[in-house]
């Protein structure tokens, strides 16, 4: 009798990328036949309890772009096949071991509850499976940081922050190994969804976007090469970094960085490469300054797990909060009596998109001027944002709702703001006067 090919099986969620993954890294170290999944999970695109869908259709056309650019790189540099599944990962994997017979399951180690407990059915339904995990979301790797355990990890971001730039080395890119066999290749006639396939509406595309977003490893590398290296914009990223209108005011790294298509470790080492080639600055520093913030808000779901979803976040706060529909579709609308809160609910609505200043005023309008529940807001957020990350929203939702890591508890006066950060109301304008122009 013929004795039955096996292989390795490496699962793509939040890490969809070839250069600089330790998955695809480890895996290949084992020399043994390896295919890929990536499954469109249908929870993904359900309605969740506040009433949005999780995912709306801007995320979902950027990850559609994403995962045909992958399939396309792990087979052009890889010889690795994507198959891909419009379907539950708990019914995909035991169909596919019948066939393949799995021996080892390679995927990035994610931790957030929803994510765990599809890890742990998928498992329960290959238990001859080995599962090897890797954190690789980080800048600062869990295993280098200078804390024993993550409940260690300071409530304030700048303790972090100082002591982990102190005593962290940032780890090099994984290698892109060798390609594997070509004969290893698996013939199949999985396809990426569209849109519609996943209940969803076409994106319309609105002139007035700050960025025209299109997904995929070799459209982060682009905006990299315009951001750093054709234009040299990142040596001036901390002065326009508050910006509200146009691509360039901040990197728009962070869709990339939400599905894993880019590295924070890639990007860092592109700074120091641009330090030691064009500048070094405030504003070099400044982006991996931002970063740090994105690892700070991973580490402290680490820390707090569930409580990052909860009515009292991390603090565990028992403040009086409200849920009214009508105040809820003003908001959405953009017809609240703040004309700069209505241009930046326009921008989300229109483009899945938002500035890091409007995010902030958003949402400590909508939690402590308003006082609504600030879960609803997040919730709200996730569904439409683009770079929707589960630690960077809910983490930063809860520091700006007073229920998170904020020690000064600041509450953003919108007007002020708005004089400050959209002085000549250009950005007003843009969202609340003129006419909508399609291209
Ligand atoms: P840049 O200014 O160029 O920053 C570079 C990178 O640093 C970003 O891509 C991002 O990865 C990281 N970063 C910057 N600011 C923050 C921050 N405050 N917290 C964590 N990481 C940061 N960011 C997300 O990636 N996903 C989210 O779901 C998300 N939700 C948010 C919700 C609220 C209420 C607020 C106030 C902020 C949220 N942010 C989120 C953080 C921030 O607004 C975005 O990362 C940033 O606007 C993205 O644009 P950029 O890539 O041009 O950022």
């Amino acid at each position: 009798m013929r004795e039955k090919q096996t292989y390795n099986v490496i699962w793509f969620r939040n890490n969809l990328r070839v250069f600089d993954n330790y998955s695809i890294e480890k895996a290949c170290k084992e020399n043994h036949p390896i295919l890929a999944v990536y499954c469109f999970d249908p929870r993904h695109f359900e309605t969740t309890k506040f009433g949005f869908k999780k995912t709306e259709k801007y995320k979902a056309q950027f990850l559609i772009e994403t995962v045909q650019n992958l399939q396309k790189n792990l087979k052009d540099k890889l010889n690795i096949s994507l198959l891909i599944f419009n379907d539950y990962p708990e019914s995909v994997f035991p169909k596919l071991s019948e066939k393949y017979h799995f021996q080892q399951l390679f995927l990035q180690k994610e931790w957030t509850q929803e994510e765990a407990e599809v890890q742990k059915n998928v498992h329960y339904h290959l238990p001859e499976v080995e599962f090897i995990e890797t954190y690789d979301q980080f800048l600062f790797h869990p295993e280098d940081i200078p804390y024993e355990s993550f409940q260690n990890i300071p409530e304030v971001y700048t303790q972090f922050r100082k002591k982990a730039e102190y005593h962290v080395n940032v780890r090099p890119p994984a290698n892109l190994p060798q390609p594997q066999p070509e004969e290893y290749l698996v013939e199949h006639t999985t396809q990426v969804p569209k849109l519609k396939d996943l209940g969803l509406e076409e994106v319309e595309k609105d002139s007035r976007s700050a960025f025209p977003f299109h997904g995929g490893e070799e459209e982060a590398d682009r905006r990299i090469q315009h951001y750093f290296w054709d234009t040299c914009k990142l040596q001036h990223y901390k002065e326009t970094r508050n910006g509200l209108l146009g691509p360039d005011y901040s990197s728009k790294l962070s869709a990339w960085l939400a599905n894993g298509s880019i590295s924070a470790r890639k990007i860092y080492w592109e700074v120091k490469k641009f330090e030691k080639q064009v500048v070094k600055n405030d504003s070099t520093y400044w982006l991996i300054f931002e970063l740090i913030w994105r690892d700070y808000f991973k580490y402290i779901s680490l820390k707090h797990g569930n409580k990052i979803f909860q009515l009292g976040g991390i603090l565990k706060k028992d403040l009086d909060w409200n849920q009214d529909e009508e105040t809820l579709q003003n908001w959405i609308n953009g017809e609240t009596e703040e004309p700069f809160v209505n241009a930046n609910m326009k921008e989300i609505a229109t483009t899945g998109f938002m500035s890091n200043r409007g995010r902030q005023n958003i949402n400590s309008f909508w939690a402590k001027e308003l006082k609504q529940d600030w879960r609803i807001g997040a919730a709200y957020l996730e569904s439409m944002l683009i770079d929707y990350d589960v630690h960077s929203n809910w983490g930063n939702w809860m520091y700006n709702s007073g229920v998170g890591n904020d020690p000064r508890d600041r509450k953003f006066n919108i007007q002020s703001q708005a004089k400050r950060y959209d002085p000549d109301q250009k950005y007003q304008q843009t969202w609340l006067g003129g006419q909508k122009e399609l291209f």
